[in-house]
């Protein structure tokens, strides 16, 4: 079948899975176009053209056909690999925040509704997550951006109920209703399990307004990466209204490196 001058852009791969005996499926989020589906065509049999390049977390730069139809896919002519992501698939720390917040994306986003904003938060994460010595705080920091992007930035300043500034001996719950904050003055009752403490609020608040240079110089303890992942879990299931499938195995890695730490195991 005769074929138009392939487009070009850069993306990232999100997920591969595979289409009849011989193609992926491959669903990136790129530059031009947001996320899109794309079929490669005897990627399981060319040993050539997609070599070693449609793997999870790769930077690709594509080279494609639009869909014939809106609902169709876009065909994936050819590929360069220009940035591997390896760490991403070889280290499970890396890998298991790598998946989630891939899986976010792809959940968050439409098909061809791209965001700058989004695809440059998605290249910091995944090189970060390829190279910082502690992948989960890198995936807290990430949502948090993650929400700002997409317009739900939590208020972490003061209790949404007594309008009281964040402060100690308070702990508090970020509530997925509202990205806001309830103090334990206001509710003492609410489950102890999900507090977060002044420090990892503090932290946090800190985030949304530190450019991505400086983001991997701000310290969390695996104590508040675990209670931040957890109140930015409830947020982002809240607003998804969807279970997020890599999200126990990224809690129980969080959940064992802060008991590690607290018990002087840490590695
Ligand atoms: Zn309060």
């Amino acid at each position: 079948m005769a074929r138009d001058f392939p487009q070009k852009t850069n993306g990232y791969v999100l997920h591969v899975g595979r289409y009849g005996e011989a193609d992926k499926l491959v669903t990136l989020y790129t530059q031009d176009r947001g996320r899109i589906t794309c079929i490669a065509k005897g990627a399981y049999k060319s040993k050539q053209r997609f070599v070693n390049k449609l793997e999870p977390y790769s930077h690709l730069c594509l080279f494609y056909q639009t869909p014939r139809t809106p609902s169709g896919l876009f065909f994936l002519q050819e590929a360069e690999l220009l940035q591997s992501h390896l760490p991403l698939r070889q280290d499970s720390r890396r890998y298991l925040a790598a998946s989630h917040f891939s899986e976010l994306i792809l959940k968050f986003t439409q098909e061809q509704d791209p965001e700058p904003a989004l695809y440059q938060l998605l290249a910091w994460t995944l090189a970060q997550l390829s190279q910082a010595s502690v992948p989960l705080k890198i995936s807290a920091f990430s949502q948090v951006h993650l929400l700002s992007v997409l317009g739900y930035q939590p208020n972490l300043q003061t209790c949404g109920r007594c309008h009281q500034p964040v402060t100690p001996p308070s702990t508090y719950l970020l509530l997925p209703g509202n990205g806001t904050l309830l103090c334990s003055n206001c509710d003492a009752q609410a489950s102890l399990t999900m507090r977060l403490s002044v420090q990892t609020i503090r932290t946090l608040d800190r985030v949304q307004s530190t450019s991505f240079e400086r983001l991997p110089r701000l310290q969390l303890t695996p104590q508040g990466v675990l209670e931040a992942l957890n109140g930015l879990h409830n947020y982002l299931l809240h607003l998804l209204q969807h279970d997020i499938h890599s999200w126990q195995l990224l809690h129980q890695l969080a959940h064992n490196q802060a008991i590690a730490a607290s018990t002087g195991h840490c590695k």
